[in-house]
């Protein structure tokens, strides 16, 4: 309950936040991501998609817009915008992350 209250504290006091969207159906449940976000602010899912895989959850009242999950995740289906509550959300994914990420993958196996 505690950590709770503390996030929605968090939540209050920040400028600028952070809202994630997930591509559920193209989601593995490898759990990089959860791994990367340092807010705990994704978990997996009970049920599962149409691949079989239970997926990612997102709670974006204490994300915070860091990116750190749309870089780690294989697939690319994340998708992360900052908020602010004056402005209109800002879609912060680099346009070649897909591209970005390739690279990686194909200098890794070198
Ligand atoms: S890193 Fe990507 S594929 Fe893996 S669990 Fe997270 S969203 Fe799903
Ligand atoms: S953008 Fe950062 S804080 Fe938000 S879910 Fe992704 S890793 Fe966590």
């Amino acid at each position: 309950m505690e950590e709770k209250n503390t996030n929605l504290k968090a939540t209050k006091e920040r400028a600028v936040k952070g809202k994630v969207e997930i591509d559920i159906q193209r989601c593995k449940g490898c759990e990089l991501c959860t791994d990367a976000c340092k807010e705990q602010a994704l978990k997996l899912s009970e049920t599962i998609n149409i691949k079989g895989y239970r997926y990612i959850i997102a709670n974006n009242d204490v994300c915070t817009g860091c990116i750190n999950c749309a870089l780690v995740c294989p697939d690319a289906v994340i998708t992360v915008y900052r908020t602010h509550p004056k402005k209109k959300p800002v879609d912060i994914t680099p346009e070649n992350i897909k591209e970005q990420i390739q690279t990686l993958v194909t200098s890794s196996k070198q």
